[in-house]
Parts: C-alpha cells; structure tokens; sequence
C-alpha cells in the first residue's frame, strides 16, 4: 500500500471543512485534543484529561542512556512479573541498551534463530509490547538491538493507531503474557500521519479504506495544526503520546496493570535517520 499514491489531489481547506473534521475525528478517535509538545512555545490548551501539560513537560531526551541502562539490575522488584522477571523500568532500561546498540553498531545486531527457535517452541514471554506503524523501516526487532525470537510483542499498523485489534493484542500482551512494558512509537516521516495532516490541513479525500484507517490521527493533527513549523513531526509526537494515553484510559484490564506496577506505558518517536528512539516517558 501505497499512501502517497493513495492521495488524491489536495484542495482548498475551508472553516466548513475543519469544522467538519473536528467533529468527526474527536467522536471517531474518542480523544481528546493532543498537548503541544516542546517543539512549539504556544501555550496548549487543557482539555478533559489535563494530558496537555504532561506532554509538554515530556523530557526531550532519553532514548540512549547507556549509564541507565547499565545500571539496570535484574529482580528486586515487587512487581517483576514471574514469567520474565523484568521490572517495566528495567524492561525499559533493557530497550534503551538495544537501541544504543543499533545506533553505534548495527552490525553487531545478530540473533541465535535457531537456538532460540527450539527454546520457544513451548511458549512464549515477550518482556515489552511495542505498538508501532507498519512501515519497513521501523523494524522493532532491529532497532533494539537486534532482539531475537520471543522477546517483543509487537503490533504493527500504518500511522500506529490504537484501534481495537491493537488493544486487544496490548491487554492480551499484558494481562496473559505478562509483558511489563508497552511502548507506543510513532516515527519521523510517516506517510500514514503525512496523509492524516494532508486531510485535515489541505481537505485532502483518502480513498479505499486508508481514509477510515487514518481517522483516529485526525483529532490529534488538528490539535497540532499551525502550532509547529513541523506539523506532520508534531503530529507523529503527539499522536504517540495519545496512543499512549489512550490505553491505559480505554483499557480497565491495563489501567489495572499500570496502578499495581505492573506495566509501564509510555511513547516514543523513532529517528528513520539516525536509529535512535526518542522515549517519552509522561504520557498523561
Ligand atoms: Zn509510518
């Protein structure tokens, strides 16, 4: 699938029509307005949730620290999950080393597939759930380090959207398979984001069903329309953190999860240039 191509000619946008997309994308998304991150100075708005002063206030920084990572301990903590024994802090520190990895030596990524084939033949656990955009570049199992079989649950849509089948595999993730940490990540230069800021910014008409796929993003690029130079990098930014925010909202299963310590959730942008993974660990 092709998004650009998919994209018809763009046209004028009108009031009639913003007005139009506010209302169909907040009732179709269920989100509300999505924070301004850092990139822009604009005061953002409140909303329902108060989620935009808690994405502003997401650190800049982060997807690389090594000392962190190295620090990590295994056990010690009352909440490591018995089937993999990593804390959500310690399976975040564990994605931070892998990415660390991959941006200073790719090529030492290599896994064991074989052996680690047959060790998982009689079941499975994945230490981190990583939703994130289908596109061919943002490999989850390479960008961290070259994580072999059995070691990430990963599920993967054009844009990252958080529909149904997402949060199913995200609760089934977490409440079956004990995964401590769920991770959310848009990426620079997504076409399905390009395209949502396209609807909402130029009234662009998405054919097929790519038009319903990318409705969930459009509340979230209305909400950044005009308070960033980079609206479509913004959109990507904020349409993690909203993903993010969204599980834990619309999920009592994970909600559940993250209140006992269980599972961590939080959001990241993946850097399609440099390899590394910006994490945003305040996500409401
Ligand atoms: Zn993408």
């Amino acid at each position: 699938m092709c998004l650009d191509c998919s994209i018809k000619s763009p046209r004028g946008l009108k009031r009639r029509h913003l007005m139009k997309l506010a209302a169909l994308g907040f009732a179709a998304g269920g989100t509300a307005p999505i924070a301004l991150a850092s990139e822009t100075k604009t005061p953002p708005a409140a909303d329902a949730h108060g989620a935009a002063a808690h994405a502003a206030e997401a650190p800049p920084e982060g997807g690389h620290d090594a000392a962190q990572a190295a620090e990590a301990k295994p056990a010690a903590d009352p909440h490591a999950s018995p089937s993999d024994g990593l804390t959500p802090k310690q399976a975040l520190a564990k994605l931070k080393e892998g990415n660390r990895r991959f941006v200073e030596d790719a090529n030492a990524c290599a896994a064991d597939l074989a052996a680690r084939r047959t060790e998982l033949a009689a079941g499975q656990h994945p230490w981190a759930i990583v939703l994130t955009c289908s596109d061919s570049r943002v490999t989850p199992e390479l960008i961290f380090g070259g994580v072999t079989l059995g070691e990430l649950f990963v599920v993967r849509n054009a844009g990252n959207v958080l529909d149904t089948g997402a949060l199913g595999t995200i609760e089934y993730g977490t409440e079956h398979l004990h995964a401590p940490l769920v991770v959310v990540m848009g990426h620079k230069k997504c076409g399905a984001v390009a395209a949502a800021c396209d609807v909402v910014k130029k009234g662009v008409e998405l054919e097929g069903s790519i038009g319903k796929m990318v409705q969930p993003i459009l509340p979230v690029a209305l909400s950044a329309l005009f308070t960033s130079e980079d609206f479509v990098g913004q959109t990507v930014r904020n349409n993690a953190v909203s993903g993010a925010r969204r599980i834990t909202e619309e999920s009592p299963i994970v909600s559940h999860l993250v209140e006992s310590g269980a599972v961590k959730v939080i959001a990241a942008v993946y850097d399609i240039e440099t390899g590394e993974v910006q994490f945003i660990d305040k996500i409401a």
